[in-house]
């Protein structure tokens, strides 16, 4: 595959003092200039700081008494714990934060009240080269996938990988890359527990990504109580006709799944074992490399946009223009994937009047309620998703963070809701109700069947996954010249008043289908930066 970076275009220096705020009601902006302003700065709009402001945090537009509440986003964001003058640092400290609106009486379709979005006009003409697979879904990537269904074998199965890329994926140049599917999983958890169908789905799911072209092959430990057949019964996978199967456990129990077993008595020695994933893999790869591209419309891109370590740009820039490109994917039929539950949380009443029936409004509900049950047994709320990055980043709180988070889904109707570790049913716009946690989320994207990956991060993280592209798109210029090979989108333009919220989203859209296409790799993949698959499992461990 020939491929050329993409580039972040150098930064546009700001001398003069620039603040931003998102909404007419709003009584705080935040200071856009890199590296914060000083006391005594006057801003625009005539007003003077009394304090530092740093990058990101928000100055008082007007004197807030105690009690009152501070508004972002046409919001309150907090309550003032005590009178904040004019022209002063609005920080976390204080403010109070409000508690989380209650799950009934939402605005729901069809409730005489609430006003539906209008349906976007469609986006005909764009097209991506896919892999093509025999289900109907389309890779943006041609990968071996090797499931395993316990951590024990995460060694073994690395060893053997290694081996195939050295020996074997030199014969097979059509094949992108091969993937030991490692996780912490299989064995040593209460596996009939409520919650363990989640991980248990999650893997199943996730091997059968459209990236890995139908082709599954499985190495299982033996004596795990996740049993090879009950992470891929029968029927839940594809099963190729010709070819041989090797260690395959057909004769045993009539199926047709390929399983290395490493107890298997016929392994004698390490590199039996070994030697036998290679065997196997060789099936697949041949059948792989016989794959070769072919146009495909830009519906059949299932794309899952998340965002991590955020900061305040990221509801200003980075994730508007996402929602922007969340439009376009949507009117071009494609699939596009939010979520991050304790991220859109507090928005709840903005999603449900976004719903395209009271049924996907219901579901919306009813995972936020699980939600708020999972977090009320470990004894917290939504609040405990902020981190010090965030808070240093100038987001005060949950609330804050999630008014800038929920912008990445644009303004199309929700058509559609999955529980974690469920495989995307539809096109257009769904919530996957998945934690935010930057890795469990693109693993339960992962398992939806995302072959295009949207990350939006303002603190900066490195981010990558083996299995899918992963786009990165900085909140802010400074962090895109510093991060210059890391970063593959800078939406800081639009906070430096250089690039629109359209332009940004319309950059994007036309990276993702040169991504998608193999045209260009995204500067994770250039450097093999791939984060481990994290399973969600509320269940317990034993
Ligand atoms: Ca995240």
């Amino acid at each position: 595959m020939t491929a050329s970076l993409s580039t972040v275009p150098a930064p546009v220096a700001i001398t003069s003092p620039l603040t931003i705020r998102m909404h007419d009601r709003d009584n705080v902006a935040i200071v856009a200039n890199d590296g914060g302003l000083p006391a005594g700065t006057v801003l625009a709009n005539g007003l003077t700081l009394r304090d530092r402001v740093p990058q990101g945090h928000k100055v008082a537009l007007v004197d807030v008494v105690a009690q009152a509440p501070v508004l972002r986003y046409g919001i309150p964001i907090g309550f003032a714990l005590q009178d904040i003058p004019a022209g002063s640092w609005v920080h976390e400290r204080l403010l109070q934060m409000p508690s989380a609106r209650g799950l009934d009486n939402l605005p729901m379709p069809g409730d005489g009240v609430t006003v539906q979005p209008d349906p976007l006009p469609a986006l005909e003409g764009y097209t991506f080269e896919g892999y093509r697979n025999a289900d109907g879904s389309v890779g943006t990537r041609n990968i071996l996938a090797i499931t395993q269904t316990v951590q024990c074998v995460a060694g073994v199965t690395d060893f053997a990988v290694q081996r195939i890329k050295a020996e074997l994926l030199p014969l097979y140049p059509h094949v992108d890359d091969v993937v030991a599917l490692a996780h912490g999983y299989g064995c040593g958890v209460a596996i009939d527990a409520p919650g363990a169908e989640i991980p248990i789905r999650t893997l199943r799911n996730i091997s059968l990504n459209p990236n890995f072209g139908g082709e599954v092959m499985v190495v299982s430990l033996g004596c795990e109580k996740l049993q090879p057949e009950r992470l891929l019964p029968p029927g839940s996978f594809p099963i190729h006709a010709e070819g041989s199967k090797i260690d395959s456990i057909s004769s045993a129990s009539g199926q047709d799944l390929d399983v290395v077993c490493l107890q298997d008595d016929a392994h004698v020695g390490f590199m039996a074992m070994v030697d036998a994933v290679l065997r196997q893999a060789t099936v697949h790869l041949e059948r792989l490399n016989a794959r070769s591209r072919v146009t495909c419309p830009a519906s059949e891109l299932v794309v899952g946009v998340q965002c991590g370590g955020s900061d305040a740009f990221s509801g200003v820039t980075a994730n508007p223009a996402v929602g922007f490109c969340t439009d376009l994917l949507v009117r071009a039929g494609a699939s596009v994937m939010f979520s991050e539950t304790t991220e859109v949380r507090d928005g709840i009443a903005q999603l449900t009047a976004r719903a395209s029936t009271p049924e996907v409004a219901q579901a919306m509900v009813r995972e936020m309620a699980w939600y708020d049950t999972y977090l009320e047994r470990g004894k917290v709320d939504r609040s405990a998703n902020t981190t010090p990055g965030n808070k240093k980043g100038g987001l005060s709180n949950i609330v804050e963070k999630a008014m800038g988070s929920i912008v990445k889904s644009g303004s199309a109707a929700i058509t559609g809701v999955i529980s974690p570790g469920e495989k995307l049913k539809q096109k257009g716009l769904t919530y996957a109700a998945t934690p935010a946690s930057d890795f469990i989320c693109g693993t339960l994207q992962l398992a939806a069947g995302m072959n295009l990956h949207v990350f939006t991060t303002g603190r900066g993280t490195p981010y990558g996954l083996a299995q899918v592209p992963v786009i990165k798109v900085a909140t802010r210029s400074d962090l895109a010249r510093r991060w210059h090979d890391l970063m593959d989108v800078n939406a800081g333009t639009i906070a430096d008043g250089t690039a629109s919220i359209e332009q940004v989203g319309w950059e994007l859209f036309h990276l993702m289908l040169e991504v998608a296409s193999g045209r260009k790799k995204t500067w994770a993949e250039h450097w093999k930066l791939h984060n481990a698959l994290v399973l969600f499992n509320p269940a317990p461990v034993t």
